[in-house]
C-alpha cells in the first residue's frame, strides 16, 4: 500500500541513516483494537516486522490469553518506523516527525480502541509526557478514541513483576472495547 512505501522510502529524520528498512506495521487493517510500540528493534530491523524478537513471543502469548491473534485481532504499529540505534528511546524530535505516519495509520485502521505500550507510544499519542505507573487503569483519548497505556513488553522481560499489572491492563481494555 502507498502508506507503507512511503514510510519505507521516507528520509524526515536521522534514523533513516542506520537502518536496513522501515518496519510500518503488521496485523488487521480492519481491527477494532490498535497496540502501538515504541521502535523496532534488531530483529525488526532485519525483517520488516514490528514484535517479533523476545517482546513479541510475550505481546504474542499476552494475546492469546485474551483469545486474540495479531494477525486477526490487532494491528500493530510503532511509534516510531525506523530503528534507533542500540534500541535507545526515540527522542522527542524523532517521534514527531513520525507521528504523522502513525496518526495516518489509525485514520485507515479506524480502531475503536488504541493500547499505548509503553512511554514513547503514550508520547506519541496523547502528546505529553506520562508516567506508565501513574497513567494506567484509567481511559485517555487521541481524538474520541479511547486510549489504554500499559508497559511496554521489552520492559515486562526486565521486570517480570509488572507482568500481573499490564494483564489488568489488557483486562480493562477489554472492558472498554470487548473484542469477542
Ligand atoms: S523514523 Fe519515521 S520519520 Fe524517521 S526516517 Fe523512519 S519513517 Fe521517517
Amino acid at each position: 500500500m502507498q502508506l507503507d512505501a512511503d514510510i519505507r522510502a521516507c528520509q524526515a529524520c536521522s534514523l533513516c541513516e542506520k537502518r536496513k528498512q522501515a518496519v510500518p506495521g503488521t496485523g488487521n487493517r480492519n481491527a477494532r483494537w490498535m497496540l502501538v510500540g515504541e521502535g523496532p528493534g534488531a530483529e525488526e530491523d532485519r525483517l520488516g516486522e514490528p514484535f517479533v524478537g523476545q517482546a513479541g513471543k510475550l505481546l504474542d502469548n499476552m494475546l492469546a490469553a485474551l483469545g486474540l491473534t495479531r494477525e486477526a485481532d490487532v494491528f500493530i504499529a510503532n511509534a516510531v518506523k525506523c530503528r534507533p540505534p542500540h534500541n535507545r528511546t526515540p527522542e522527542a524530535d524523532e517521534l514527531a516527525a513520525c507521528r504523522p505516519y502513525l496518526l495516518r495509520q489509525i485514520e485507515l485502521v479506524e480502531p475503536d480502541l488504541l493500547i499505548a505500550l509503553g512511554r514513547p507510544a503514550a508520547l506519541a499519542l496523547l502528546e505529553r509526557e506520562i508516567n506508565i505507573g501513574a497513567a494506567r487503569g484509567k481511559p485517555h483519548s487521541y481524538r474520541d478514541i479511547p486510549v489504554v497505556v500499559t508497559y511496554h513488553p521489552a520492559y515486562l522481560l526486565r521486570n517480570p513483576q509488572d507482568k500481573g499489572k499490564a494483564w489488568e491492563d489488557l483486562c480493562f481494555a477489554r472492558r472498554l472495547v470487548p473484542l469477542k
